[in-house]
């Protein structure tokens, strides 16, 4: 029996599912949490909205705490759930369990903007400890009692990134394939164009009733979530195509194709620093990836068009 779609004074109700919208999705830190009401009740990515989540965490209700990968606007409010048990895909782990580890993939040039900014953040959060209880594989069923949810591997975000099929419900969440405008992130020394393209045509195996992402507050009917998922996929060709057409012109260096504005718009990239490191590291995978096809190469410190 298909289970209708409720609004809740904090997101969306399907069956025993909450998806809790991000009180401000415009930041950061932010992003869309579910609750599941199970015997066992989870908790999946605590940062949507502080006092939902504290008053959640407070009905000592929640046994347990999922992170889909290891990104601190997914996890900022973990803190809340001191006594539940936590877990995570395999593959991120070690990321999630501690700073200096997230530093590391945050970029190849020591203390880049992204480095600089996430130990600002973490000390300013003062997130404490993490831990992890369980960790978790592809097709894995969440230990829960009266829901099946099956794990989703969807690689390429990050390593251990992972969407979750909640079968009872017909509702498949899509984590950071987050359908934004902005397109698809993959800054950071493990994300992967390949994988997250690869993820991308995985998702589009599950015909599911309803689709949700971690970022905007909507649940997508299945007609209008693979039109936005195709725009998302093709957000990766477009790039690829600017970052040709500008060296087309003339052969440049990483510093100034990563000032055109090819992901983000020129003006966001002039005042601000964090942007421009996520695009000289998204705009380096897509070159050493046309490198590799034959369609650029690199020479005396300027990337040429083949
Ligand atoms: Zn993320």
């Amino acid at each position: 029996m298909v289970k209708e779609a409720k609004i809740t004074p904090h997101g969306m109700q399907v069956g025993n599912l909450e998806l809790i919208w991000a009180v401000n999705s415009k930041d950061f830190f932010f992003s869309n949490s579910l609750f599941i009401d199970d015997t066992e009740a989870m908790v999946v990515d605590p940062s949507a909205n502080f006092s939902y989540l504290e008053h959640l965490a407070s009905s000592k209700r929640v046994s347990q705490v999922l992170n889909t990968h290891f990104h601190i606007d997914h996890r900022s409010l973990n803190h809340l759930f001191k006594d539940a048990r936590f877990l995570c895909h395999k593959k991120d782990l070690r990321a999630l369990l501690s700073l200096d580890n997230y530093l590391k993939l945050a970029g190849k040039e020591k203390n880049n903007e992204y480095v600089l900014w996430l130990q600002k953040i973490f000390s300013a959060l003062n997130l404490g400890q993490a831990h992890v209880d369980e960790t978790l594989l592809d097709q894995q069923t969440l230990p829960l009692k009266d829901s099946e949810v099956r794990v989703v591997h969807l690689p390429g975000h990050t390593p251990g990134h992972i969407g979750l099929h909640f079968m009872d419900l017909d509702l498949l969440f899509v984590s950071d394939v987050d359908l934004t405008p902005l397109g698809p992130w993959y800054a950071g020394t493990t994300s992967n164009i390949d994988q997250f393209l690869a993820s991308l045509q995985k998702i589009k195996t599950f015909h599911c009733r309803y689709y949700a992402s971690s970022h905007g507050s909507r649940l997508y009917e299945p007609e209008t979530f693979f039109e936005k998922l195709q725009r998302f996929e093709d957000a990766f060709r477009i790039r690829d195509e600017k970052l040709l057409e500008a060296l087309q012109e003339s052969p440049k260096s990483l510093e100034e194709l990563a000032q055109i504005g090819i992901i983000y718009r020129k003006v966001w990239l002039k005042k601000d620093p964090l942007k421009q490191s996520f695009e000289k590291q998204m705009l380096e995978k897509h070159l050493q990836r046309l490198e590799k096809a034959g369609q650029v190469h690199w020479e005396e410190g300027q990337w040429n068009k083949a």
